[in-house]
């Protein structure tokens, strides 16, 4: 089994060679972040990431935690890495400075979440959690509750959850039934039961802070009446209604207990107004949609290690021009052109999606720092735009990589020793949790493009126009008019749904996954010409690393011949729109 390598160089060549995010920090304000500490954090989290976590990758899956009489165990080996995790002080580096965090920008402490997803996802999903409960009680809870719940929130004493699914309600929360009866106190008293709640409960902190979406008695019916509650699993030292009734049997990140909770006259406390539940909720749901992405590159950027590694040391068959390794029975089998293309296409989106994940950090990090009123309201306006996109285009893309490393290694990859399987069955998951992909496309078309007219595609397409110099390196020239040809496109493209949907609602949900993976082409498109042009830079500079720099561009050229022209299909799609979608009868469905 091929263990984790942290991709420093990827790391480095993104954040400094590409953003230059030392010079993006200074400029908000942030230059105490400079190079050294974000390669200094990056170095450090690496060595625990490959040493501490990635054993216990496949050592989760194989021994998950346990759920008996309510008391779910984890293996040992989670517990002290996670008492690791909190002792190195790692839970604090997002967190605001006054109940104890370090407030670091996001593209200083995100990398740090990439290479923990790569090492263990179902591990990391446990601290992901908590960061999206800090930022949710930073920005709406009361004084009282951020004091009393942020600081262990934030050293990581304490864990959190989500909680919002019920057995009637997984993406249509308007019928979420939990049931929150205001008491004396201040405080409610909440009842009800939700299903699959990720590290609902475990051993791995003495607490665990529930954020639970339910309804108050006089609530309106539909999403205006959600409300979100501080439900402690322990209160004042004392249990508090919150029970694990079972632990879910899965598919895959076996390692993370997907628990069926229970509250009973649970005691909460109201975070924002009533009523405000959904809004606050999305506050967190959205850091964790990026997070979610994250995980789609920590697990692609896995598949492509162990798959790139296997076809190094596979030996079989000969090159088609002739023995390359004479000296062996055979050659190893990257030096079929068939294996180069499954390597090629997930190196290509990965390296692509790299770019466009921490882009979207540093629009955030302008989003929080930025002095100035314009540049912040553009920085909304992009990340919104991008957060779907995101999302959705690189889960889909980490189970198409796993699946592509589980075919490089033959039969062996479906053998559960090689360890390949299991990052198929644990990507499947992010296709689908923090809103399907199909709900981030229609969130994607519906609100954050039609919504506003298009204003956030078009100041996408005048941005990556101004991003792109005006004297280009000879060989990117091509990838760059490419890329300006279907900008216009896109803004067509956009125009002919808006029209569509305003006659027809149902022309949204028709072509929102078409239209969103049409603009992640185009965007991975953009992401490799600015790639591309500092890679050219370096190799016609004579860089002692050319080698590198000309691996670069050769995946450029692969993205740009062959996986690029997937937006003319895509955007077909589009234009044949909901007429394609016949509704059959049931008789006809199911004939
Ligand atoms: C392992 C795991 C961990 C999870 N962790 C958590 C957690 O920590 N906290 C939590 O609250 N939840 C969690 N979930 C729940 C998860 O977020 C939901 O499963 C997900 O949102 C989908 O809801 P659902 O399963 O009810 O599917 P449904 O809502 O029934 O959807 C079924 C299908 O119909 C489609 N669909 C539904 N409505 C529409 C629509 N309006 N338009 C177009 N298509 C539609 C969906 O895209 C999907 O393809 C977890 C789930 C799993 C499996």
């Amino acid at each position: 089994m091929y263990e984790y390598r942290a991709p420093r160089r990827e790391l480095s060549f993104v954040l400094h060679e590409v953003l230059e995010v030392e010079a993006v920090l200074a400029a908000l304000g942030r230059g105490e972040v400079n190079r050294s500490l974000i390669d200094e954090i990056i170095e450090e989290s690496a060595k625990f990431s490959e040493q501490v976590l990635s054993p216990l990758n496949w050592q989760g899956d194989r021994e998950p935690p346990q759920c008996v009489q309510g008391v779910v165990t984890a293996p040992a080996a989670f517990k002290s890495a996670y008492q690791q995790y909190r002792q190195d002080g790692w839970p604090t580096m997002a967190g605001p400075a006054e109940y104890g965090g370090q407030a670091l920008p996001s593209l200083a402490h995100v990398p740090v979440g990439e290479l923990l997803c790569s090492a263990a996802m179902a591990w990391r999903m446990a601290s992901g959690l908590s960061e999206g409960a800090v930022l949710a009680l930073s920005k709406h809870g009361s004084d009282v509750l951020k004091s009393a719940y942020l600081p262990k929130l934030i050293s990581g004493e304490w864990a959190a959850t989500m909680c919002l699914t019920e057995p009637q309600a997984g993406t249509d929360l308007s019928i979420l039934k939990t049931r929150a009866e205001p008491a004396a106190d201040g405080s409610y008293r909440l009842t009800g039961t939700k299903i699959y709640i990720s590290w609902g409960e475990h051993d791995l902190t003495e607490n665990i802070i529930h954020l639970v979406l339910a309804r108050m008695p006089d609530a309106p019916a539909g999403v205006k009446g959600i409300s979100l509650f501080l439900v402690p699993k322990r209160l004042d030292g004392k249990a508090n209604g919150v029970s694990c009734l079972s632990i879910e049997h899965k598919m895959g990140i076996h390692g993370s207990p997907t628990c069926v909770m229970s509250f009973e006259q649970a005691t909460g406390f109201l975070i924002d107004k009533p009523g405000g539940g959904l809004a606050c909720m999305f506050t967190m749901m959205n850091q964790a949609r990026l997070g979610v992405g994250l995980q789609g590159l920590g697990l692609s950027e896995r598949a492509l290690q162990a798959a790139t590694h296997y076809a190094l040391e596979r030996l079989q068959g000969r090159a088609s021009h002739g023995a390359e390794q004479p000296n062996q029975n055979a050659d190893p089998i990257v030096v079929h052109a068939d294996v180069r293309r499954m390597l090629m296409t997930i190196k290509s989106q990965t390296e692509a999606q790299r770019l466009l994940v921490y882009y979207t950090y540093l629009l955030e990090d302008t989003l929080t720092f930025s002095s100035d009123a314009k540049t912040r309201e553009g920085a909304a306006l992009l990340a919104s735009l991008l957060v779907p996109i995101v999302k959705a285009n690189l889960t889909d893309a980490a189970f198409e990589h796993a699946s592509l490393a589980l075919q490089v290694h033959g039969g062996s990859g479906f053998i559960r020793d090689t360890g390949v399987e299991q990052y198929v069955r644990d990507a499947r998951i992010t296709m689908i949790y923090e809103g399907t992909n199909g709900i981030q496309a229609l969130d994607l078309l519906g609100r954050k493009v039609l919504m506003n007219g298009g204003a956030a595609v078009q100041l996408m397409i005048k941005t990556i126009q101004n991003s792109l110099p005006s004297e280009l390196p000879q060989q990117v020239q091509p990838w760059a008019a490419a890329l300006a040809t279907q900008l216009a496109q896109w803004g067509e493209l956009t125009a002919l749904v808006g029209g569509r949907v305003r006659q027809d609602s149902e022309e949204l949900g028709a072509v929102a996954v078409d239209y969103l993976q049409y603009c992640a082409c185009l965007l991975l498109g953009w992401c490799w010409v600015r790639m591309a042009i500092v890679a050219a830079r370096q190799v016609s500079a004579g860089s002692a690393e050319a080698p590198y720099y000309q691996a670069k561009l050769a995946a450029a050229a692969f993205y740009f011949e062959r996986l690029w022209p997937k937006h003319l299909s895509l955007a077909a799609g589009i234009r044949a729109g909901g007429s394609s979608l016949p509704r059959l009868t049931s008789e006809q469905w199911s004939a």
